[in-house]
């Protein structure tokens, strides 16, 4: 027998548990989106995936993604691909171009980078903005007391349409108190969208209101490269 699960049962297994989690929360499943984290994955083991129907996937480098998924895309045109990672201003065109969902939106330059961005390609991400809910330095993301004053000037000076809020919990704690704060700032800012949620504690996220989870070493195992988060 094989020892190690395909990335595609892995990825049953954990829409399994997304299933069980909203179930036991009263919520729909389809209320939830399985973004299948592929980062420092190569089209060989993303490719199964694709084969076992999953469109939804997360990258957190721009030039990765550039590198990987237009031959992908090509052969499976309906697939949604979710930036993750920081966006510098200067490649707010290309990540307009190829992602479905941007969710580490963190500043004004780059709200203003992204409208104009928008406004050329005729093209509309949804829109995350990211809030460091740990308040830790090394990581994006606005601090918690600004976030509702930064989404209002997105919507208000930039003219976007935000979706959502994203978090990354401090490794060290437990995520459901970070997961509760981004649920209470959303509900402030009337936004639809929680990204929230990775393979070590999606299922906390689910049961706090998550809509959006990204799941990479639960589906597609370990990552031998080092990648920042
Ligand atoms: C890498 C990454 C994930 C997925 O992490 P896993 O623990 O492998 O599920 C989720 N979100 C972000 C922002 C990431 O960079």
């Amino acid at each position: 027998m094989n020892v190690q699960a395909s990335a595609a049962t892995k990825l049953d297994e954990v829409r399994a548990h997304i299933a069980r989690s909203a179930a036991a929360f009263h919520r729909p499943v389809s209320s939830v989106v399985l973004i299948a984290v592929s980062k420092t994955f190569e089209a060989s083991a993303i490719e199964p995936v694709l084969a076992a129907g999953h469109r939804d996937f997360g990258e957190n480098r721009v030039q990765e993604a550039q590198r990987k998924w237009p031959d992908l895309v090509s052969t499976f045109p309906d697939v949604r691909l979710h930036l993750i990672g920081p966006l510098q201003s200067n490649k707010a065109r290309d990540a307009v171009r190829l992602f479905y969902a941007i969710h580490s939106l963190d500043r004004e330059s780059l709200a203003e980078h992204l409208a104009q961005e928008m406004a050329k390609s005729g093209r509309a991400p949804l829109l995350f903005v990211q809030v460091n809910t740990g308040t830790e330095p090394q990581k994006s993301g606005v601090a918690p007391p600004d976030a509702a004053l930064f989404v209002r000037r997105c919507r208000e000076v930039h003219g976007l349409i935000i979706h959502g809020l994203m978090c990354i919990p401090p490794e060290a704690q437990a995520p459901a108190p970070h997961f509760a704060m981004l649920r209470q700032i959303g509900r402030d800012c009337e936004l639809p969208f929680l990204s929230m949620g990775m393979s070590a504690d999606y299922e906390t996220a689910v049961k706090l209101g998550a809509t959006h989870v990204r799941v990479g070493s639960a589906i597609f195992g370990h990552r031998h490269t080092a990648s920042s988060i």
